[in-house]
């Protein structure tokens, strides 16, 4: 887990970024702010895949276009370039993903000119960005991973996507950002791994009506979330991505949001933080 949070900027918790590592082979999902702050640490704990500086970071996933999702953007594609990274990136993604990068690369052209001609000489591919723009189904395979794209409900966000990966020996499910759906249902059942986002009633029920209407058609309450792990029975749920508003006079709102989940729903349930590694 390198990035839990939200759009909220809450120093304990980075912007939405997950990783899988197979074989010593990382794979990123979702690039908010502080990503590659958070892989640098993830590396110092231990979690070399990522090479230094992210460099041996090839191929990422976006579930959504949504800024808390997205502002990492310009630090994935220049930092670990300037860190060393020589073959270009590959990142998969909705609609739009192809226009967004095409206007994060021009934003930065100036450094980019001077690094590449200036004293340092860095090679262009190394900062170039393929941006797949995906549709549902298998959009990624290689002899670590399959990855599946499977559309879910966020309000009036086109395009939002949660992600099946399968490795040798695990079945992993990411659900990006979402209101209850079947489609997670579908993809996660029997998994070993659920990752989820998730709010809790209490913090819902001290937000203004706008708000609580907002929640209802993007995101998954507690309970929701215990209902559709029921159906689903993954190994292990992880919560993630857990909404700020609300909770700031509850004394501890993530123990209040897992204890919400536990009363409906006996499987294995944990809270995400930034660099938890599972
Ligand atoms: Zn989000
Ligand atoms: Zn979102």
């Amino acid at each position: 887990m390198l990035g839990t949070g939200t759009p909220g900027p809450d120093p304990d918790r980075s912007g939405p970024a997950t990783a899988i590592v197979v074989n010593e082979t990382s794979y990123l999902i979702d690039f908010g702010p502080g990503v590659v702050r958070r892989i640098a640490a993830a590396y110092h704990n231990g979690v070399t895949a990522f090479g230094f500086g992210a460099t041996q970071l090839h191929k990422v996933f976006l579930t959504h276009l949504h800024a808390d999702h997205t502002a990492g953007y310009p630090d994935l594609i220049l930092t670990p370039w300037i860190m060393g990274r020589r073959k270009p990136l590959d990142v998969y993604g909705p609609t739009g993903l192809k226009a967004m990068t095409k206007h994060v690369t021009k934003a930065w052209e100036l450094d980019i000119a001077n690094r590449v001609h200036g004293p340092e000489r860095l090679k262009t591919d190394g900062c170039r960005v393929n941006a797949h723009e995906i549709r549902p189904g298998v959009i990624y395979k290689d002899r670590n991973i399959t990855v599946t794209a499977f559309p879910v409900r966020h309000g009036e966000m086109k395009g939002a996507f949660g992600y099946r990966f399968e490795t040798p020996d695990r079945k992993i499910v990411i659900s990006g950002d979402t209101a209850p759906t079947e489609t997670i249902i579908e993809n996660s059942c029997g998994c070993d791994v659920l990752i989820h986002e998730a709010y809790s009633q209490e913090t819902y029920s001290k937000v203004s009506r706008k708000w609580r209407a907002y929640r209802r058609r993007h995101h998954t309450s507690s309970k929701q979330l215990a209902v559709l792990a029921k159906r689903a029975k993954p190994a292990l749920l992880i919560l993630y991505h857990r909404a700020s508003p609300g909770g700031e006079r509850l004394p501890d709102p993530e123990q209040v949001l897992l204890d919400e989940v536990r009363r409906h729903y006996q499987g294995n349930v944990v809270t995400g933080h930034d660099l938890d590694v599972f």
